[in-house]
């Protein structure tokens, strides 16, 4: 089976072109932030306190989720509905981000998304996918942007939402977000190495396609 690991910051393009170099591969992909915010969201709607490891712990017996691919979309179901809306929200992204700092939560996600790169060709992206989940992946990328292109972007896509945030609050939530993600103690978002690291500040959407498909291309011998 071939992998594709696809790790980086929030907002470096990874979910877009992720799925859009899927579909070109015919891989499946595998969107391992979902999967943290649906528990960060399941969490939220039981009310409890998400930062306590022992009472989330203590609701992953009573978590099921799964991927499916249909009419050419992926989505995501929590014991059975289907979430991928909701999960894209902020909030749930913040919560994903304090449950992904919990060891039990990572074990459970961790079975679950080698399970689905030993039964397929895969693409998943995440943070720590090429250093803990599939350390022997065909191919893993590090895709980054500066924080400011990273920003701009998520501000246009919110605008384009109608959504009032300003610039100022996106920066402070996506560097809060990284320096969660980075300094955290277990599985901290960082370049394996032996990831090829692709920096998308001054590339479009189709710029970074193009560089990513032939990327894959070359190391996977496709
Ligand atoms: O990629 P996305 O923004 O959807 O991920 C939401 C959060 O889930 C991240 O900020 C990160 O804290 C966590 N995450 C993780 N490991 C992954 C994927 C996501 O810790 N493989």
């Amino acid at each position: 089976m071939i992998s594709v690991a696809i790790d980086g910051p929030s907002g470096a393009g990874k979910s877009t072109l992720a799925k859009q170099l899927a579909v070109e591969l015919g891989f499946i992909y595998v969107d391992t932030g979902a999967m943290y915010r649906s528990i960060g969201l399941y969490g939220m709607r039981k009310e409890i306190d998400i930062k306590d490891p022992v009472q989330v712990e203590g609701v992953l017996s009573e978590i099921n989720i799964s991927l499916a691919f249909q009419e050419g979309t992926q989505h995501i179901y929590l014991n059975n509905e289907d979430v991928s809306e909701k999960v894209r929200a902020e909030q749930a992204g913040m919560a994903a981000s304090v449950v992904a700092q919990q060891p039990a939560v990572r074990q459970f996600l961790l079975e679950l998304q080698r399970d689905m790169a030993e039964k397929n060709n895969i693409l998943m992206d995440g943070r720590d996918i090429g250093t803990v989940v599939l350390p022997n992946a065909t191919v893993k990328i590090y895709l980054t942007a500066s924080v400011e292109a990273r920003a701009n972007r998520r501000y246009k896509e919110l605008q384009e939402k109608g959504n009032p945030e300003t610039f100022e609050k996106v920066k402070k939530d996506i560097e809060e977000r990284d320096w969660q993600d980075m300094n955290r103690e277990i599985s901290p978002l960082k370049k394996a190495a032996d990831a090829v690291e692709v920096d998308t500040s001054a590339l479009n959407l189709q710029q970074s396609f193009d560089v990513l498909l032939d990327l894959i291309r070359q190391k996977a011998n496709l």
